[in-house]
């Protein structure tokens, strides 16, 4: 199993190492040539949504990744990583995120809630986006406050929580099984 890590700028390689432990090969992309090489899955991290735009534009990566998320290969998105795959966005999952979405005070927190299929997970928040709007081929995983936190939709599987943050592989474990789920 081997995993793109989109490591243009954010928390790329907590993710690396959090695969690397569950036993995946990880490798970084940054230039299309590093696009091209065969992979089973894709990760982008959090960090910041507008930047890593920028830079996926300024890289010409962001239309060969919009191709082959389309083509089906199987994506993680964590926080901005999420808003990334958004309609405004990458446009492959149908989920209109809200940036910045719990305001000043709460911009930064920690909690544990339910993820459907896995139980009960910690979950970092780091002026996170929530999820406003799903479609209908949208399947909810995790909400905190009533607000939707975790979603998947195929192979495409994002958080607005920071998962590679925490002790808790278990997103990541679930991502694997999902790569491999015919
Ligand atoms: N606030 C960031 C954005 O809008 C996301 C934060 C994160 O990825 N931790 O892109």
């Amino acid at each position: 199993m081997k995993i793109a890590i989109l490591a243009l700028q954010g928390a790329f390689a907590e993710h690396e190492q959090m695969l690397q432990q569950l036993g995946a090969e990880t490798f970084q992309v940054r230039k299309p040539a590093d696009w091209q090489q065969p992979k089973d899955a894709l990760v982008i991290p959090g960090g910041e949504s507008t930047a890593m735009l920028k830079i996926m534009n300024d890289e010409q990566l962001f239309a060969p990744i919009k191709a082959e998320i389309e083509a089906g290969l199987p994506v993680f998105g964590t926080c901005a990583g999420l808003i990334m795959l958004d309609r405004e966005h990458l446009g492959t999952m149908d989920i209109l995120a809200k940036r910045n979405a719990y305001g000043r005070q709460l911009g930064s927190f920690n909690t544990v809630a339910e993820v459907k299929g896995i139980g009960s997970v910690p979950m970092t928040f780091i002026r996170a986006p929530y999820i406003e709007e799903v479609g209908p081929e949208v399947e909810v995983l995790a909400e905190v406050d009533g607000r939707i936190v975790a979603a998947r939709q195929g192979k495409q599987l994002v958080t607005a929580f920071h998962p590679e943050l925490t002790e808790s592989t278990q997103l990541h474990a679930l991502f694997l099984e999902l790569i491999d789920k015919k």
